[in-house]
Parts: structure tokens; sequence; C-alpha cells
């Protein structure tokens, strides 16, 4: 056991503390009452393992962190294994590489969503089938997904939309009668449930994300959660440069040599202290979620029936991971409106996806020419509310009070 304080003086302590306060503090001077969409936030213990990693003396991948990573993801989400990546998007490209895509294959995904459900299969040799979503929870139209499917087609991208679980019952019974991979990003939804079982638990394989905007963080990370056991061994040494550097390192052989194609998918020690710091959170920072999450919906619920403004609608068979709070504009000029009023007051409200049909890039990885009326029409009038895991109740009430008076 080697103790971190040993080494950091009192002083290095007081020192990086010190950082921290004065940063905190001169942005409440600038800002007196600015309220941003995201806030990346510390739970404490986040310099204390990344020292305990320095004094490992392991600070490259899989060390001591990483894999007290792996194993809480693992027991948690009970996946087979859980492999920590540097992002969500490279979790996505390894979730791509394993599928083994020859030309011509195609993947479905949702229109709505971010680049890299789509891009990682562009780039592994997949043209994109573009699915519409529903108008109710944003996810992938599951009433739709059978039209979508031709011979060419491996696999189908659920993307758990706000965390709130895609209709998994119709998609995992449509991929298995005709022959379909699912891959979930569930970026949006780590501890998010769909009929009892954690997102990330149904497709073969799953991804998600730890980036800054995500609940759990270590700035930029990932994972990829598998959940078919033949997919294991590859997804290891795809991971590791395409060598089968673990097997040596199990002892299982004497040298490790190049077997298969790979990159270098594995986050810094430092990294995973971070996130394991975050993790070992994760019920207090759920919890913190859920108050915010429910003092907009019922601080909204009144005046958003009033002016035919919609609020995030979650199944009572989903359990909601409380990754973000939305509204729904009854038009994209309310919703542009919206945006602008709210900045006027300090406090910064977005909005997303543009449609991947749309886009440039989408329409030439297309197999075909996609319509997807839902999304256009929900890209235009949805609106994120700030929400982080410091959100105090007082600037809550700032963004609630301001949004009641929008109408006037
Ligand atoms: C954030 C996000 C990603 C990408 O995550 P990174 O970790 O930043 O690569 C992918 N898909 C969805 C739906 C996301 O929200």
């Amino acid at each position: 056991m080697v103790h971190w304080a040993g080494k950091f003086s009192a002083v290095d302590m007081l020192f990086i503390n010190g950082l921290l306060k004065q940063g905190h503090q001169k942005d409440m001077q600038k800002n007196p009452i600015k309220i941003p969409f995201n806030k990346p936030c510390f739970e404490g213990k986040e310099l204390v393992y990344i020292a305990q990693a320095i004094q490992n003396g392991l600070i490259s991948g899989d060390g001591d962190f990483t894999k007290k990573c792996h194993a809480y993801l693992e027991q948690k989400l009970g996946t087979a294994r859980a492999f920590l990546t540097t992002s969500c998007t490279h979790a996505l490209e390894m979730a791509a590489i394993l599928l083994d895509l020859k030309e011509g294959d195609e993947v479905i995904v949702p229109s709505f969503t971010f680049v890299s459900t789509a891009n990682a299969f562009v780039i592994h040799g997949g043209r994109l089938v573009f699915a519409d979503i529903r108008p109710d929870t944003l996810n992938l139209d599951e009433a739709k997904l059978e039209s979508l499917i031709t011979p060419k087609t491996r696999a189908v991208v659920p993307v758990h939309y706000a965390g709130i679980g895609c209709e998994m019952d119709s998609i995992l019974k449509i991929a298995e009668s005709r022959g379909l991979l699912v891959v979930e990003d569930n970026a949006h939804g780590l501890f998010g449930k769909y009929r009892g079982r954690f997102l990330g638990s149904f497709g073969a394989m799953a991804t998600l994300s730890f980036h800054e905007t995500k609940n759990i963080t270590c700035g930029e990370g990932g994972a990829l959660l598998i959940n078919d056991p033949q997919y294991i061994e590859r997804a290891e040494i795809i991971r590791e440069k395409g060598t089968n550097r673990s097997q040596l390192f199990r002892g299982e052989v004497d040298k490790y040599t190049w077997v298969d194609i790979g990159s270098s998918y594995l986050p810094s020690d430092m990294l995973a202290a971070f996130l394991y710091a975050q993790l070992e959170s994760a019920d207090h920072i759920q919890e913190h979620r859920r108050c915010v999450w429910d003092r907009y919906f019922s601080g909204l619920q009144d005046w958003a029936r009033s002016f035919h403004v919609r609020l995030p609608r979650v199944p009572e068979y989903c359990q909601n991971p409380y990754h973000m709070f939305y509204l729904i504009m009854p038009t994209a000029q309310d919703r542009d409106k919206m945006i602008g009023y709210l900045k006027e007051r300090g406090l910064y409200a977005v909005f997303h996806y543009l449609p991947l049909h749309q886009s440039r890039m989408g329409k030439m990885a297309a197999a075909r020419i996609a319509a997807c009326p839902v999304t256009d029409d929900m890209s235009r009038r949805l609106v994120r509310l700030p929400f982080y895991n410091s959100l105090t109740e007082d600037e809550q009430q700032k963004v609630i009070g301001a949004i009641l008076d929008f109408y006037g």
C-alpha cells in the first residue's frame, strides 16, 4: 500500500486545493449569475487517486485503477467484460472493427444522434441507413426498423436518448429474426434501466462515454461493454494495437506479437484514477442529478401544459439516469428565442442534434436517401437546459424562474 500523503507534501496539497478554489472564485466574480450549460464537477478523491496512480509507477493503460473501473462496471452492470477506452467514439470504432464489415454492408443508426454513432461505422467500411425517431422518447423508432433492413444489413445501433431506454424488446426481436447485431450507444444512459435491466446489457456490445458533459467523467474517456463473450478475445487484441499483449501478461503466451488490426484505445491509468473516484461517488452524483431533474419537471410542468411545451417522457418501465433535461418548444422560432432569451440573462441553454441524414457527410455515407421527418422536426424545437452535478437549487430556480416568464 502506497501512501500518497507521504510524497505529496501538505504544501503541495494546499497549492492544489488553492488552485481549484481560486478558479472557482474567479469564475464567480466574472460571472455573478452566469449559469453554464455544463460544468465538470469534482467529487473529492480524484486528485488523491491520480497521485496514487503516479506513485504506483504505472501511468500507461491497464494499471490498478483501470482494473478497478473494469471490475466496477462488470459487477454493477452485469456485463461479461468492460474495457475502458479513450472515448465513447473509440469504443464505437472498436465495435465497428468487431463487426468485420464487408464492402456494401449496412448499419442502421438513428439520424438524431451525435456524429460518432455513425462515423465509427463509416471509418470501418459500413454504409449508413438512417432511422427516424419516436416523437415521445426521441429514440430510434422500432416500428420503422423492419422497413430499413435489407440482405446487406449487419447491425443496428440504438441510442438511448437522454438515457431513456429504446424499445429493446421489439428491437432485439427484430434483430434476432433478421440476423442483425445490436450495438447500444449508451453514452447517455449509464445506470439507466429498461424493464429492470441496465441499459448497455442488451446488445452484443454497448458503449459508454465519460466525456466532461456526461454524468460520470474523466474529461475524455469511454468504455466498450461486451455482453456476447465471443467478442472478448478479439476486443482485447484490437484495443492493444492488434497485439496479443494481454495474453502475455496473463502468461498464456511467452511473447507477444502482431495478430490482428487494432489501435491504441487504452486511457492512461491517471485518467482511470480520476474516473474511479467518480464511479465510487456514483450514488451521490445520481442522487444529486435526480433532484435537479425532478425540480425542473415539477417547476415547469404547469407552464409547459399552458404553453404547449413538451417535457421529457419517461415510460414507467424505464429507469431514468437523469442525464439531461430538455424542452420541446411549440415552434422552431420559439426555440431560438428561448435560447437567446436565456443567454441575455446569463443562462446557457443549448440545442442538438443537427440531423445526420441532412449533413454533408451523412449524405455521402448513406446507402440510400432517407426521410426522417420526426428527427427534422424535433431537432428544430429542442432546448437542453443547464444540467450538472453541482448545479445548486438557487441557480436552478433562476433558470426555472426565467423560463416561467418567457411567454410574459
Ligand atoms: C457523447 C456522445 C458520444 C461520444 O462520446 P465521446 O466520449 O465524447 O467520444 C457518442 N454518442 C452519443 C450519443 C453521445 O452523446
